[in-house]
């Protein structure tokens, strides 16, 4: 394999516009990997921390001249020594976030939560991402992709599935469950794709936008729809749900899914950013209810996930509406912000379809 010395990366200037600048093609050094990018998804946080405004902090926190893109898959073109498990041709996730490896985030597969100002840098934001040709990653980030899964699957997996399943085994959803998903962007159908996997047989969604509704629909994610909790009691034998996900990151939709949800049910809040205005005695303290707060997931997580993504024969790549090559990361960018569509990635070689 001729690997070239230098690359285009694409940049986020932070005034929703994407920037191509010429970078080294690196070499990975002790204990590093090389990855040829093959597919690598846009993520609402990209949109709302980075692309309109850089407007994160910390974590969330874009560093300018960054190459964008936490949701990489790729396969595997050099092994730095000292390389442990994978190797050159391994097909990969990278998980999202690298780590110092030695607190007790990362000690429990958390890296999102690594409390290390100096070693913690996520992929994308504060070290080189996926909107690359190539991306350097730390062996001790990489989840093993099956050959059953594409890099496409792969590439999701690295972020928004790893997400809501970490809510989902927070929550317990079985057979037992009618499940509310509020906010049917990726996330949201992310979250329906697994829990009709689990084995729930009542699916509800919610989103203002009539795209979104209708591609829930397509994708036979959703039973029915509804956008107040008097509806969805109506289909729920006057109970509600007895699980909810909150994906949507709005005030309304955070209130539907509290209020939506049965006497003793459980509700996950996965959406990010905004407030919620709940009365705690009726919405949650009188009927026994839980509300779990979910972040990302931890890398042995998403190792389970991939295994059990094969095992339910589901593919996340369904949820991909778009394709985009490098050249066309601006329009990529630019679609993923109208948050009309399905899942948008730019995709390399064989994913370019
Ligand atoms: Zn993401
Ligand atoms: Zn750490």
């Amino acid at each position: 394999m001729n690997i070239p010395t230098m690359m285009n990366g694409a940049i986020l200037p932070g005034n929703s516009t994407v920037e191509f600048r010429n970078f080294e093609v690196p070499v990975p050094k002790h204990g590093e990997v090389l990855v040829r990018t093959k597919a690598s998804t846009i993520c609402g946080s990209d949109i709302r921390c980075i692309y309109r405004e850089h407007t994160g902090k910390g974590p969330e926190g874009y560093q300018p001249g960054m190459i964008a893109g936490h949701e990489p898959a790729g396969q595997i073109v050099a092994a730095g020594p000292g390389c442990r498990r994978f190797k050159t041709g391994d097909r990969v996730i990278i998980y999202h976030i690298s780590g110092c490896g030695v607190c007790n985030d990362c000690r429990r597969g958390y890296m999102i939560s690594c409390t290390s100002d100096q070693y913690r840098r996520a992929y994308g934001w504060q070290r080189n991402g996926g909107m690359a040709p190539y991306i350097l990653a730390e062996e001790k980030d990489l989840v093993a992709l099956p050959d059953t899964l594409t890099y496409a699957d792969g590439a999701q997996v690295a972020c928004g599935f790893g997400t809501v399943y970490e809510a989902i085994e927070k929550v317990g959803v079985c057979g037992n469950d009618a499940v509310l998903v509020v906010g049917l962007g990726p996330v949201g159908l992310a979250c329906l794709m697994l829990c009709k996997a689990l084995g729930a047989q009542k699916l509800i969604g919610s989103d203002l936008s009539p795209e979104r509704v209708e591609l829930a629909r397509k994708l036979n994610l959703i039973d029915a729809v509804a956008t107040t909790a008097a509806e969805v009691k109506a289909l729920t034998g006057g109970n509600g749900v007895e699980r909810a996900f909150d994906c949507s990151a709005a005030d309304a939709g955070r209130q539907l899914a509290v209020r939506a949800t049965r006497k003793w049910g459980k509700i996950a809040l996965v959406g990010e950013g905004g407030s919620m205005a709940v009365n705690p005695s009726p919405d949650m303290i009188h009927d026994q209810k839980t509300v779990y707060g979910s972040w990302v997931t931890s890398i042995w997580r998403m190792e389970e996930l991939v295994e059990r993504l094969v095992r339910w024969n589901i593919h996340p790549e369904k949820l991909i509406t778009h394709r985009f090559p490098l050249d066309n990361a601006a329009k990529a960018y630019a679609l993923a912000a109208e948050a009309k569509c399905g899942k948008v990635a730019v995709c390399f070689d064989e994913e370019m379809k």
